[in-house]
């Protein structure tokens, strides 16, 4: 995947107006939320030049005393590599980034200092500016920005990543679920991440929003998003516990064979719907052996 430096605003389908949505390409949605003490970045994009331009859509409404906050849902290149605007004696625009001491601790890690490594390698014209930059404000479970007319309540949500958190604003029943959920499924980094993932899915869904975003979904698809990841994950199981019951032989190496083998298809345990049906052909077999494989390996661990 090639990207892109081009970040536009979404225009509103709905959600409180108070709530910007930023674009950059395909790739990912990053939030602006507007209130009476802060405007708050919820990420940062992929780059200073992406971050920049959520800095500008913000701008007409950094008035009347409001100050700027950041946010990092986690550490995910697509979510905090811009953070170098905000932090450090080059800051263009100083302000805390919030995130969970997990998102932090990644930047003082090898991982994500090799990802930048090869990302520049491959597109040095995105990725050259790049400076891994830590979140400063830090917390491990819950936190709460008062914003005055909203408050925006972050909670960690474990799963996709560690690090991740989302953010449930109560005063307008909306979720901001960023990679917690998305279309057709998340994925968990490790083995042990999968029922992390799936509890913070159950707890996302049991809020009952009434308006979900996501980073990676369409603006539209609300909080059923949740409850189809669920099943997805829950009918996902039951497939790869029926075939352990059967006492087989090893998993077949080949992603089409696994899923013959364990007569698990895509279109079979997901939704009916266009949203659904037009999705990357790596989600239908790739992704969905490795979601398959994934699964074995927990259920064979406990
Ligand atoms: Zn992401």
């Amino acid at each position: 995947m090639s990207h892109s430096n081009r970040l536009e605003l979404v225009h509103n389908q709905g959600w409180d107006e108070r709530i910007l949505v930023c674009r950059n390409g395909e790739l990912v949605d990053t939030f602006i939320v507007v209130t009476d003490n802060h405007v708050v970045l919820i990420d940062t994009v992929i780059n200073p030049t992406t971050a920049a331009k959520m800095v500008e859509f913000a701008q007409p409404y950094l008035t009347g005393g409001r100050s700027l906050l950041v946010v990092n849902t986690h550490a995910d290149y697509d979510h905090a590599w811009g953070n170098q605007l905000f932090v450090g004696a080059a800051a263009r625009h100083a302000a805390p980034i919030i995130a969970t001491r997990l998102c932090a601790e990644r930047f003082a890690g090898p991982k994500d200092v090799e990802t930048l490594a090869e990302f520049q390698a491959k597109e040095p014209a995105i990725f050259d500016e790049v400076k891994l930059t830590a979140p400063t404000l830090l917390f491990d479970q819950t936190l709460t920005i008062q914003g005055g007319d909203l408050s925006l309540e972050l909670f960690a949500t474990p799963g996709h990543t560690a690090d991740h958190l989302s953010i449930y604003i109560p005063e307008i029943r909306t979720l901001l679920a960023a990679d917690a959920a998305e279309l057709p499924y998340p994925f968990a980094r490790t083995v042990d991440g999968l029922p992390a993932m799936r509890a913070s899915l159950a707890k996302l869904a049991a809020l009952e929003a009434d308006y979900v975003l996501y980073c990676h979904a369409p603006v539209t698809i609300g909080r059923q998003l949740l409850n189809d990841n669920l099943a997805y994950f829950d009918a996902l199981e039951a497939h790869c516990r029926q075939w352990l019951a059967q006492s087989p032989a090893a998993p077949a190496a080949d992603d089409v064979a696994l899923i013959a083998q364990l007569g698990c298809l895509y279109d079979a345990i997901t939704p009916q719907g266009s949203a659904w049906a037009h999705v990357a052909p790596y989600y239908r077999v790739q992704g969905h052996a490795a979601q398959i494989r994934m699964m074995l390996e927990h259920l064979q661990k406990k």
